[in-house]
């Protein structure tokens, strides 16, 4: 059976979780088996991981999950996946997947593959995953060789497929430790939709000049309803958070519509933008490499070519 670790945040299921079944579910189809999924903590819907895939839901309820411990979280796992039989584990390669993915392989004793971006394949026999290295340059086909493999997966690497309904949800109890952290204070950062789960996203680079001169990148977000981004070293230079850094070291997104200001597209930022839909790049200098990735090119001063394709949008 193939487990797959179901995040919600703030008792909600996003994006991530329906693309991590989709992979589970995919996974179990080419190892002929079931996939099933583990939520942890009070979520609503749990059922509803069934449309992405899972045959069975199981949830543990307990005051140890209330806040993300990675130690904690870990054993649940582990727990679960001992107790059910589960051969494959599945997590998100998120801020948590990337915390319990190699405690859960040690824990396990299993091999592993962090990021993965595509679904496994039966390879000459051996169990095989593929991940982007080198920038997303190269892959490599990694055989997982152990009883039990762990998988983390890429956001936004996969398509989110609904092919079922509801999923039955099994209520487990498993001895958890007292977790060694606690959080005191949770703080939103923007009131956009988060980065990996945006569907139109405006970004900007060096090419701003400096954070004063970001109304226009906001102003055309605010008019599509996007969210902001922006290239490395806009955020190194504290011009923007560095959540909206987006690329090889940042956030990797696939958005229906990338809109890039003044990046020149380096290979470490394509590397997290190019699995967008439509690429649509603004650059004054006609040889910038984006215009290669993208799907449409605007060779104008972005100062101009930005409010004046604002204007447009709100006409609409
Ligand atoms: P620049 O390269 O300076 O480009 C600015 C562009 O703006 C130019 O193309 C210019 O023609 C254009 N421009 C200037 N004025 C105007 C105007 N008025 N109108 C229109 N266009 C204009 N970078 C990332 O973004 N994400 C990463 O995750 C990342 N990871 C990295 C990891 C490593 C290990 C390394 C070594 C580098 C990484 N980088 C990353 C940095 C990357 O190599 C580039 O340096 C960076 O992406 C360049 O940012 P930029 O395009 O904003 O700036």
């Amino acid at each position: 059976m193939v487990l797959v670790y179901a995040e919600a945040t703030n008792g909600q299921f996003k994006k991530v979780a329906h693309e991590v079944i989709t992979y589970g579910k995919q996974t179990a189809d080419v190892l002929g088996t079931e996939c099933h999924a583990l939520v942890l903590g009070d979520t609503a819907g749990a059922e509803s991981l069934g449309k992405y895939g899972a045959s069975k839901v199981y949830r543990i309820t307990s005051p140890q999950l209330e806040a993300f411990d990675a130690a904690v979280y870990t054993v649940a796992i582990a727990e679960v996946a001992k107790q059910q039989g589960a051969t494959v584990i599945v997590l998100p390669h998120n801020s948590t997947g990337k915390n319990i993915t190699g405690r859960l392989a040690a824990r396990l004793e299993a091999g592993s593959v962090p990021g993965a971006n595509a679904v496994p394949t039966m390879k000459e026999g051996f169990f095989t995953v593929r991940k982007p290295v080198f920038s997303g340059k190269a892959f490599a086909d990694v055989q997982l060789l152990t009883d039990v493999k762990i998988i983390s997966v890429a956001g936004n690497s996969i398509p989110v497929a609904e092919t079922g309904t509801d999923a039955t949800v099994e209520d487990l109890t498993i001895s958890l430790p007292e977790p060694k952290t606690k959080v005191v204070k949770h703080q939103v950062a923007t009131g956009r939709v988060p980065l990996p789960e945006a569907e139109l996203v405006v970004s900007g680079g060096r090419g701003l000049k400096g954070p004063e001169n970001w109304g226009v990148i906001e102003d055309l977000a605010e008019a599509l309803g996007a969210t902001t981004a922006c290239s490395r070293p806009v955020a190194d230079s504290d011009w923007r958070p560095h959540h909206e850094h987006v690329g090889q070291t940042g956030v990797a997104i696939r958005p229906n519509l990338y809109i890039a200001a003044g990046i020149s597209g380096a290979i470490q930022h394509l590397a997290g933008v190019n699995n967008s839909k439509t690429i649509v790049v603004i650059n004054k200098d006609a040889d910038a490499p984006f215009f290669k990735a993208a799907d449409y090119g605007v060779v104008g001063d972005l100062f101009e070519v930005l409010p004046k394709l604002t204007a447009a949008v709100k006409k609409y």
